[in-house]
């Protein structure tokens, strides 16, 4: 029997809910020939089917059902060959849907999900700036209330797949006058509004990921704020959280991954002198240990709203994606700094920000970025410290002043 009476994040699957969700997956797969089906017409039956997310909501993409079974759906799914759009909509899939789900209205949930989903409608984050990333309580895009509408200006930096968006997560200051965490206010805006412009940004791999993103009187009607005016912050640390999670996941099958292309260029290395095979032996240990941790971790997550286990699995496969890929470059030798593919200055339409990958040469350079993106490693060690070894906190002389009244250059 099933109920959709159940605790998505606390109780164990039953048998007959596992059957239950595999008898749907077949069904999808018999009514919609992953090979014959286009991309958009089959997510969208997966979606309706409640196999997005069997631990959302019946009706918004899932079942209600424990978040475990999502492992098998996906693994039959793919073993099938149906399509996925992650990569095209990474930031909506792993961050805008859980941030929607935790903080939206039904009504936003039933416009936003499902297109998200397809893919038909990207998604981008909107929260550092020039003068806030690591502090992001301090940004200082302002949203005035005019009405059932809110008025923006500012400036956001970094926002990923922005040039291909269709909405943003957006956090704005809407009060000045009271200490920086309390006066921000959350909200999905348009990315084609009137007044929101886009401007491509280069990284040292070449391509521009991400972008500026000017807001010069941009309205956003009130009906597209998530969760309280004033609550943004908490809105913002839902998100985080997940961001955390996502890019700190990686691969979950033993010897995938950055650590497998290592021992690839290793194997066919032909003159082993000059790296260290107790290096290679090391990462090879490190990103094992990475992979449980991020296992136990992803189950701790599923007790619960991610904490700062997120940041225990972002900093570790950060950190060691960086030591593998110069390992990659010592092996490569001279090979390393040529880019047969070319080096290409484009503005990708996909980023597959939940694992690195591909060219070893690239995946050195894009590796750099793995430790600043979604909180640096810096970061991250001040999350553990605090929340995880209970150390003494930073000491935050801004805490409790008025946004307004705090110095800034
Ligand atoms: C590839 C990539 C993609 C990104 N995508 C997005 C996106 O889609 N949307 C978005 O909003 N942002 C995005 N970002 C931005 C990212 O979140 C910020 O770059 C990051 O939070 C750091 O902020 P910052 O660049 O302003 O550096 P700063 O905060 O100015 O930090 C500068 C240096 O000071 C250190 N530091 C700062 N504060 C402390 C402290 N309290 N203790 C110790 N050290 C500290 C930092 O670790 C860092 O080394 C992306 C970044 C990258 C690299």
């Amino acid at each position: 029997m099933v109920t959709s009476e159940r605790k998505p994040f606390t109780d164990e699957p039953t048998t007959d809910e596992e059957d239950h969700v595999l008898a749907r997956v077949d069904k999808l797969l018999a009514e919609h020939d992953p090979a014959g089906t286009p991309v958009r017409d089959f997510l969208g039956a997966r979606f309706d089917t409640g196999l997005a997310w069997v631990w959302f909501p019946e009706g918004h993409g899932g079942l209600g059902l424990p978040a475990q079974l999502q492992d098998p759906v996906e693994r039959k799914l793919r073993k099938e060959g149906a399509p996925s759009v992650v990569d095209q909509n990474v930031i909506g899939y792993a961050m805008g849907a859980p941030t929607v789900l935790a903080h939206g209205t039904e009504e936003q949930k039933k416009r936003l999900l499902r297109p998200l989903f397809t893919g038909e409608e990207i998604w981008c984050q909107l929260f550092s700036e020039p003068g806030a990333g690591s502090d992001l309580a301090g940004l200082a895009t302002s949203a005035v209330a005019d009405g059932d509408e809110w008025v923006v200006n500012g400036q956001k930096v970094w926002a990923t797949l922005a040039h291909v968006s269709k909405w943003g997560l957006l956090v704005t200051r809407t009060d000045p006058n009271v200490p920086k965490h309390r006066g921000l206010t959350y909200f999905v805006v348009d990315m084609h509004a009137p007044g929101v412009e886009v401007r491509p940004l280069r990284q040292i791999t070449g391509g521009a990921e991400f972008n500026e993103v000017f807001f010069t009187d941009v309205r956003i009607p009130d009906s597209m704020r998530l969760d309280a005016v004033g609550a943004g912050w908490r809105v913002a640390t839902t998100t985080l959280m997940v961001e955390r999670v996502a890019i700190g996941e990686g691969d979950q099958a033993r010897e995938s991954g950055p650590i497998d292309q290592a021992l690839g260029l290793w194997k066919k290395k032909p003159d082993k002198t000059g790296v260290d095979r107790e290096r290679l032996m090391r990462l090879w240990v490190g990103s094992e240990v990475a992979r449980l941790t991020n296992l136990r971790a992803r189950e701790m997550r599923r007790a619960g709203t991610p904490g700062p286990e997120g940041a225990v699995a972002k900093l570790t496969t950060a950190e060691l994606e960086k030591r593998i890929y110069e390992l990659c470059m010592d092996l490569m030798g001279m090979e390393g700094t040529t880019y047969p593919n070319g080096y290409e200055m484009k503005a990708p339409e996909a980023v597959n920000l939940l694992r690195n990958g591909g060219d070893e040469r690239v995946a050195f350079l894009r590796s750099r970025g793995r430790s600043i993106e979604g909180g640096t490693s810096e970061i991250m060690r001040n999350i553990l410290g605090e929340r995880v070894l209970g150390l003494p906190s930073e000491p935050r002389a801004d805490k409790d002043i008025a946004w307004a009244q705090v110095p800034r250059s």
